[in-house]
């Protein structure tokens, strides 16, 4: 397969083109449903392949294909990629122009080199070279273009329910290294209960915010409580203002919180008067990580939340204040794997369920919290769903089903995923690399008899979605090569 290194410099030229196209999907304009820099991305993308002498086709601009026909075309391997991207955030964090690809150090940096433009153009390349190479496959190899994975998926499904392609194999290069061979379930939910007036005397949270979204981790988290004095009268404002201030300075986060595993992180409360009399504003500074890996970060709302019970040992806080601090701090808070929520599940194949705890609201009239799940493969999304409701009800919360996606799972005994291994291993010599599980989820949902596979190598830092995004060019390199080996395997 030395074969695809004669396509380094155009790969290299063609991934700078579609860098260059914001393609962070936006309102609809006409007939582009994703707005007009996807359909751009899109375009160019099919350009090309029309001039390399594939056949393709545009589906309304909701996705497309690049067809390398084969002697059966009844029979459909797939590459399901996406070539939209994520919104590049505060632009003050990235050392080069996202959109601008720069290749320094060994690595390709810019938006989209590797989730998902990269992968997508390596196994372009790939086809490509088995295509120069005089290979005639018996299977007809397809790309299929994506056009707004990051949001909705709305054009893979008008693209499936169009096209029906066969698909009897394939992959989407959208993850890891080696083959995944399971990704777990995924739902949000909304926990909320409403509110009534209160004024016990003490401390009484007016509001709470915290989060983005439901699939991150929350590194963000806001209170402002209202000091209605003790019924004894024995703290005046000021005196408060005080012990909360102390409280913040010695603050150490509860067990379970994992704070060991963040040195170097500062300044978790901050305190400060608010404008109202009497009010006082707290901030909680965390560290965000993925939604299925609630573990790996520090939620700024359930270090709000430990604050705050930590102080309810010194009887400061108003009762209704003191049973939601109770119930979050009991049932979600440092509990990753669900087991205070009714829904503790584990398996063989795909481990721990993982609860993330994305947003927080809390008001005058209600408290509510967005949490992310990421089932075990093996479980029945229906039990998740009693899980948590039995959990809640009895404190009189509700649960709201926001989304949900079924798990993927083949074992890893399963043809497509042993030629995938097969190839993975050829080429990187690893042969110790098992078939993984991720929580996240890819288009190998989307697409029948898909698994995800790359292109992020084993060791490599997770840096998906964040800014200064980069791939290292040996790793996209030797994806063209594993790529096309197995592609060959599969449609042969
Ligand atoms: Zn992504
Ligand atoms: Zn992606």
């Amino acid at each position: 397969m030395e074969f695809t290194e004669k396509y380094h410099d155009e790969f290299k030229e063609f991934l700078s083109k579609l860098i260059a196209i914001p393609s962070v999907v936006s309102e609809a304009e006409g007939n582009m449903p994703f707005g007009a820099d996807v359909n751009r991305a899109l375009e160019l993308v099919l350009d090309v392949a029309k001039k390399d002498g594939f056949e393709v086709k545009n589906v309304d601009n909701y996705g497309g294909h690049i067809d390398f026909s084969g002697e059966n075309q009844d029979e459909i391997v797939a590459v399901v990629g996406h070539l939209d991207v994520v919104p590049c955030g505060d632009l003050e964090n990235w050392k080069t122009n996202p959109f601008e690809m720069v290749e320094k150090d060994g690595k390709f940096y810019g938006r989209g080199v590797l989730d998902d433009k990269g992968p997508l153009l390596a196994a372009y390349y790939a086809v490509k070279a088995l295509k120069d190479s005089g290979f005639k496959p018996n299977k007809t190899i397809r790309i299929m273009l994506g056009c707004d994975e990051e949001t909705e998926w709305n054009g893979m499904t008008y693209y499936m329910e169009k096209e029906k392609p066969n698909v009897v194999s394939g992959f989407s290069p959208d993850a890891d290294f080696p083959a995944i061979h399971a990704e777990k379930g995924c739902a949000q939910f909304l926990i909320e209960k409403k509110l009534s007036a209160h004024s016990s005397g003490g401390i009484c949270v007016k509001s709470m915010k915290g989060g983005t979204v439901a699939n991150a981790v929350a590194d963000k988290a806001i209170a402002e409580f209202k000091y209605l004095g003790l019924k004894d009268g024995s703290l005046n404002f000021d005196d408060v203002y005080k012990k909360i201030l102390a409280s913040a300075n010695s603050f150490v986060p509860s067990k379970g919180s994992n704070i060991e595993n963040f040195d170097g992180v500062e300044d978790l409360i901050q305190v400060e008067k608010g404008k109202e009399e009497n009010s006082i504003l707290l901030t909680a500074h965390g560290v965000s990580a993925h939604g299925s890996r609630p573990s790996l970060g520090l939620n700024a709302i359930s270090l709000l939340m430990d604050f705050l019970g930590q102080i309810e040992g010194e009887h400061l806080l108003c009762s209704q204040s003191c049973d939601i601090v109770d119930f979050y701090n009991d049932r979600l808070g440092y509990h990753f794997d669900g087991s205070k929520m009714g829904v503790g599940f584990s398996d063989e194949p795909s481990g721990k369920l993982s609860l993330n705890i994305g947003l927080v609201d809390w008001n005058e009239e209600k408290v509510s919290y967005t949490i992310d799940i990421r089932y075990p493969v093996t479980i029945d999304f229906q039990d998740v769903c009693d899980g948590l409701l039995e959990a809640v009800v009895p404190d009189e919360y509700r649960v709201l089903n926001l989304n949900h996606m079924k798990p993927l799972y083949k074992p890893v005994t399963d043809p497509l995923i042993e030629t995938l291994m097969a190839a993975y291993k050829e080429f990187t010599g690893d042969l110790v690399c098992k078939p993984i599980v991720i929580g996240g989820g890819t288009y190998a949902r989307a697409v029948p008899n898909t698994v995800a596979f790359g292109p992020v190598m084993p060791g490599r830092e997770d840096i998906c979605h964040q800014p200064n995004e980069y791939i290292h060019a040996e790793d996209l390199y030797m994806s063209i090569k594993i790529f096309a080996r197995a592609l060959y395997e599969l449609s042969k």
